[in-house]
């Protein structure tokens, strides 16, 4: 079993000589333990919180362990009842090729069915990304028939659930991503309205104005996955009791200062901003996950995903999800 381990922490960007790779024997099973074989790792932007000593909502990554993130695979052998080999499952055994689940825990191990989605959005818009999307949007914005929502890193695993479940609600959907291919693929394949490309809008000025453009009725609610500039051009664009649903600051995570130039506009346009953690919200999670699969299993949502092969191609993959690299969600194939 091939796996990686965190060797040190960042200081500033995160870098490849963070992540050290280990080869290690499986252990043999013991009563209620799986062994899964992993096919994908997910690698997603949370990771990097991780890898920071100090507080936060989630207690840091310990050195010299396994790498978290979440996993699907199949069942290769089993000696627990509800589990047996050739079971596709889905669960958190971070950065490596196999591992050794103790299925009596609860949570830690999760049957899925790869018939109709197949198994590696289980990692994407049908996971944890997907369902923050529907969270997000559902109860914090709550959306309402013909008001225009927008959301940052539109083209990402978040981001397009977003705005596919936006239109669903029939609002006017706005993504705002990083380049004209991304852009295009928000517009054309994921059905938003509009997509505004920030890099063609370098400051704020010009940005607020693309905004002002592809929302001519101004912002009522808005889904934010990037903070600084982004967050706002879309302030100052905003409709009175605009909502926020805050899910991410994808720019400040390597410790790049991102202030928030105007905070008076939530007082004057009286808004709601609401930050989330989407494991805190356990009971929403059937129902997002039913509609997110739903979307995806009739074709309705066609989600893009970025794909690196072999566990070797983890850390190099992970820190091009930091810079914008990734298209969709980021992905690692492991078997
Ligand atoms: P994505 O698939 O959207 O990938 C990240 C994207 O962010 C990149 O493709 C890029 O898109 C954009 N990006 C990266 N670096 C920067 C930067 N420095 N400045 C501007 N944009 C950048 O990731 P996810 O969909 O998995 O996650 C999206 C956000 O949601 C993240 O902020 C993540 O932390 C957050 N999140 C929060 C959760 C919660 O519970 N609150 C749960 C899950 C995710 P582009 O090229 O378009 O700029």
């Amino acid at each position: 079993n091939r796996r990686f381990v965190l060797a040190s922490r960042p200081e500033g960007e995160a870098s490849a000589q963070n992540f050290r790779l280990e080869t290690v024997e499986t252990p043999a099973l013991s009563d209620g333990q799986v062994l899964v074989r992993h096919h994908y790792l997910s690698l997603d932007p949370y990771m990097r919180g991780r890898m920071n000593e100090g507080k936060s909502y989630a207690a840091p990554q310990p050195l010299g362990e396994v790498m978290i993130g979440g996993t699907v695979g199949e069942v290769v052998e089993s000696r627990h009842p509800r589990f047996a080999a050739g079971d596709k499952v889905q669960g958190m055994g971070g950065w490596q090729e196999w591992s050794v689940v103790d299925a009596n825990q609860p949570g830690m191990l999760r049957k899925v069915d790869d018939s109709r989605v197949p198994l590696s959005h289980y990692l994407g818009a049908v996971g944890m990304p997907g369902v923050t999307g529907w969270y997000g949007l559902n109860r914090i914005i709550e959306p309402k028939p013909g008001k225009t929502v927008t959301v940052s890193a539109a083209s990402g695993a978040v981001g397009s659930a977003v705005g596919v479940l936006a239109k669903a609600r029939g609002c006017r959907a706005v993504g705002i991503a990083g380049g004209a291919e991304k852009c295009r693929y928000v517009v054309e394949e994921l059905g938003f309205d509009a997509c505004i490309d920030y890099r063609e809008h370098p400051d704020l000025g010009s940005l607020s104005k693309a905004l002002k453009q592809a929302c001519p009725d101004g912002i009522d609610g808005h889904f934010e996955n990037v903070g600084g500039m982004i967050l706002d051009a879309v302030m100052l664009r905003s409709s009175a009791f605009a909502r926020v649903a805050l899910c991410g600051m994808i720019a400040g995570y390597d410790g790049q200062p991102i202030p928030l130039r105007h905070p008076q506009l939530i007082l004057t346009n009286r808004m709601r901003v609401e930050g989330f953690i989407v494991s805190e919200h356990l009971d929403v999670w059937p129902e997002a996950l039913a509609e997110l699969g739903e979307l995806v299993g009739s074709g309705r949502f066609r989600p893009r995903e970025t794909v690196a092969s072999g566990i070797e191609a983890a850390p190099e993959a992970f820190l091009g999800l930091l810079r914008g690299r990734n298209f969709g969600k980021q992905l690692v194939k492991l078997a």
